[in-house]
């Protein structure tokens, strides 16, 4: 008998999951997170409208868990012993024979006076934060913006700055207060959202100009204030200021006796195989794969290391070679609360489709899809 542990009950460790159950794994299962929920981080954008509210994120897993007869351990990893085979929680030590780490990753809060900005992929309660501020302001300029890790360019979350910005602009027209605001979109990048391919870039600013939101880009960030956004490049007047600082991995890695990227992720190969340590695997956003320089960090990608990530210790288990890989695509619908863009991209195509409201009902259409599994 063998026992797989995975950490994080987010997109990767539930994929895991299903996947193990789905391939046949009968054996123990341990999941590790500090709170027996799914958050659905790709419907935050609909948060300042009021279409979403956090009991529709917040999907509560007891059924699944015993659905797929899982043994659940609340509490959070501290540290990793992967020579003793042992993961440290804040409620105790789980042992493990294979091991799959999909716990996330975190935003770099450094720059000086970030406490000034909201940081709404965080969670609810700061997006709650921020569209509170928003619907109790009656005029003014609101700043939206990200940045990156410099060293891993992949690390940051760009795609929902362009849907909030949009949304916004879109809530506030159907409000009919748009004219009371000025939008700016700043980015330390020139060409901001450049993973996507220089169409989707190209789209995006044109939107930008269409909808007369004014651009800030290729300026180094400096500081925020309470009504400034400071950039090398001057200064943005701001009443309400969005912000994605780029990501680095989850803190506890500085303790796991795994190697890290520059960037602070977990190493792992194209068959999401962290290095010297057989039967340990990363999935999502804690990892740091080896791919093209597009390779998203996204819930799409994390699903699917997931499934990479099943499959090879299965394989291992049979003492058959790791050898599945998880296959590098983006796709990335970009919703502006009343109709989308769509991005495709694989090592063979990039595909661009123009706006279309089709493509916010499939945003709409998916969500209700992937988490039915769940409820
Ligand atoms: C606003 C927003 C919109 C997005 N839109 C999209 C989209 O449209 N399409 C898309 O594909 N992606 C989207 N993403 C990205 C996507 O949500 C992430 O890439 C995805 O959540 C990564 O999955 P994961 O399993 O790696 O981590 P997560 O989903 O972040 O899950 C991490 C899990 O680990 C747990 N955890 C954290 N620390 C510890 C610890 N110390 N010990 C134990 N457990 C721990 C957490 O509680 C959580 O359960 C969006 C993200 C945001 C914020």
């Amino acid at each position: 008998m063998t026992h797989i542990v995975i950490i994080g009950s987010g997109f990767g460790g539930l994929t895991a999951v299903k996947t193990l159950r789905k391939l046949g794994y009968r054996d123990p299962i341990t999941l590790i997170s500090p709170r027996p929920v799914l958050f659905y981080f790709p419907s935050l954008i609909w948060v300042p409208a009021g279409l979403r509210s956090e009991e529709d994120l917040t999907i509560p897993l007891d059924k699944f868990f015993k659905r797929h007869d899982v043994q659940y351990h609340q509490g959070n990893v501290i540290s990793l012993d992967p020579n003793a085979r042992q993961v440290e929680t804040d409620n105790g030590t789980v042992a493990f024979d294979n091991l799959i780490i999909a716990s996330g990753g975190r935003f770099i809060k450094k720059l000086p006076g970030i406490e000034n900005a909201y940081t709404p992929c965080e969670g609810y309660a700061q997006t709650k934060a921020y569209s509170d501020r928003l619907a109790a302001l009656e005029s003014g300029t609101l700043a939206f913006g990200f940045g990156g890790n410099p060293k891993e360019p992949a690390a940051m979350r760009g795609g929902p700055i362009f849907e909030f910005v949009f949304g916004i602009d879109t809530m506030l027209r159907k409000q009919k207060r748009r004219d009371k605001f000025d939008l700016v979109f700043f980015s330390p990048a020139p060409e901001p959202g450049k993973r996507l391919g220089a169409g989707a870039v190209k789209k995006l600013m044109l939107q930008m100009q269409k909808y007369n939101i004014r651009t800030h880009l290729g300026h180094k960030m400096k500081s925020f204030s309470p009504d400034t956004v400071h950039t090398e490049g001057g200064d943005i007047e701001s009443d309400l200021t969005m912000f994605m600082p780029g990501m680095t991995g989850p803190a506890w890695l500085q303790k796991s006796g795994l190697l890290l990227s520059e960037g602070g992720f977990i190493k792992a190969d194209a068959q999401c195989r962290v290095p010297g340590f057989r039967g340990i695997y990363v999935a999502g956003d804690s990892g740091s794969f080896q791919g093209p320089d597009w390779l998203p960090k996204q819930a799409h990608i994390a699903d699917l290391q997931a499934i990479t990530a099943v499959k090879n210790i299965l394989a291992e288990q049979k003492e058959q070679p790791a050898e599945h890989q998880f296959k590098t695509e983006l796709i990335c619908i970009v919703d502006t609360l009343n109709s989308g863009m769509l991005v495709y991209r694989s090592p063979k195509r990039t595909m661009l489709m123009p706006k279309m409201v089709i493509f916010n009902w499939a945003k709409r259409l998916f969500e209700w899809y992937y988490l039915r599994a769940y409820r």
